[in-house]
């Protein structure tokens, strides 16, 4: 036993963990004047402070000097950055372990965008996973590769492969894996990547899309990941109302140049959606560890429901290899999972038209449960082989759950399974119908 009146001592004391460090780390209420949290600075342009002081901001903005470990620098102009994007992205960083600088975008997708033209030239390659978000998948075959940047695709779930990509790729600057990937939940072994990388002789830079695990749940940077990136418009913000994009690395300098980019591409997140992100910060681990518990509890009951011939949770998963990295990366299973029905589309369509509590639409990570159908929607620009590759059959809904009590949405997608079973074709009918 530990004497009450006696500080723990295993550790020092200056160390808090992610949920305190966010609260406390990273802004000071002096430069707001004095207020509790931060405030909202809406301007375009800053005032300097001196004509030399402007010419230094200048000089460090345009990478021609290095600021000084306390110096303050004086804000400049808006795209470059603003007082929000510097409070934003100071208070992100403790809550992405390992992290040490942090660059905010205005969605997912511009941060996924800037990450590619940052690194990678014409004549240069990327090896990705598959399946990849859409807005990714677009990314890459109607922008990057037009202007001669190759994308490399790579079965995310098979690591062998992964690694051989790696290994084998010419003038590869870039490896982006997705991991769990949307909406099969395949996870990709990132420690294994990271370890193919070094063994170039200009070793590519290994960037993981941790939108739907973390900054709770799986960490890529204390893998050795070179860059965390997160659509902040799923969990990070957590309320379905902004858009937003975060990229956190353990170098600074490779966060520099992504700013610089972003200074030129004009896609900095703007200062009132910082502060709207920034005041969701706090809840983050809060609302996903009530969301994944939830999730848990629903997907492990409906498993065994009549009208559901397959589950995809990671607490579910029965193959060897993907439990295998489910527990080397991952601490929890998060919070979302797909359904696949007997019934195909008829059975989809019924369940989604049935549900009560969660509603009809695409997006995740937000308080309120969502359902979807990505062979129509979110999925319907994959040909069907992709799809077919993907998991992603006409049967198939995807549930992303939210802090709601557990129990009103089990019942509520309980009774649309229900509704689900009797609307599509039975698993003997169709059995009938393949052999007539
Ligand atoms: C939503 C999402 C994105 C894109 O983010 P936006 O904020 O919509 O631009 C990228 N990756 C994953 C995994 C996503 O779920």
């Amino acid at each position: 036993m530990v004497s009450p009146n006696k500080p723990p001592t295993s550790h020092a004391p200056h160390v808090v963990r992610p949920p305190t460090a966010v609260l406390t780390r990273g802004f000071d209420p002096s430069l707001s004047v004095g207020s509790a949290r931060p405030a909202v600075f809406r301007s375009s342009t800053y005032v300097f402070s001196s004509p030399e002081a402007a010419e230094r901001a200048f000089e460090i903005a345009l990478g021609k000097a290095q600021p000084e470990p306390d110096e303050s620098v004086d804000l400049i102009y808006a795209r470059l950055s603003h007082a929000n994007a510097e409070i934003l992205e100071d208070q992100i960083v403790p809550l992405e372990p390992e992290a040490r600088a942090a660059a905010v975008f205005n969605s997912g997708m511009a941060a996924i965008s800037t990450l590619c033209f940052t690194f990678c030239a014409p004549g240069t390659s990327i090896v990705y996973t598959t399946p990849l978000y859409g807005g990714t998948q677009h990314l890459i075959h109607q922008l990057l590769e037009p202007l001669g940047i190759r994308g490399i695709p790579v079965r995310g779930s098979d690591t062998a492969a992964l690694q051989r990509a790696i290994a084998e790729a010419e003038a590869l600057r870039l490896v982006f894996v997705e991991t769990p990937a949307n909406p099969t939940l395949q996870m990709a072994d990132i420690g294994a990547a990271v370890a193919a990388a070094p063994a170039r002789p200009e070793p590519p830079l290994v960037a993981v899309d941790n939108t739907f695990l973390g900054p709770t749940f799986q960490h890529p940077l204390s893998l050795r990941a070179d860059l965390a990136v997160y659509s902040a418009t799923k969990y990070l913000s957590g309320f379905s109302d902004m858009l937003g994009g975060v990229i956190l690395g353990r170098d600074p300098d490779l966060i520099a140049q992504l700013r610089g980019t972003r200074a030129i591409l004009g896609n900095i997140l703007q200062p009132d959606e910082c502060w709207l992100l920034d005041s969701r910060l706090p809840t983050v681990s809060l609302r996903t560890n009530r969301q994944s518990k939830n999730a848990q509890r629903i997907a492990e009951t409906i498993a065994g429901h009549q009208a559901v011939k397959r589950l995809y949770y990671p607490s579910l998963f029965d193959d060897p290899e993907q439990i295998r990295i489910r527990d080397a990366q991952c601490r929890y299973p998060g919070a979302m999972f797909s359904i696949d029905l007997y019934g195909g589309k008829p059975a989809a369509f019924e369940f989604l038209r049935r549900l009560r509590i969660a509603r009809n639409a695409v997006s995740l990570g937000g308080v309120e449960t969502l359902a979807c159908h990505p062979a129509t929607t979110t999925h319907s620009e994959l040909s069907q082989d992709e799809r077919r590759l993907a998991g992603i059959t006409p049967g198939l809904v995807r549930v992303s759950v939210g802090i709601e009590d557990w129990r009103d949405i089990l019942a509520d997608i309980h009774q649309a399974l229900d509704a689900a079973a009797e609307a599509g074709e039975r698993p003997d009918a169709i059995r009938a119908r393949l052999a007539a």
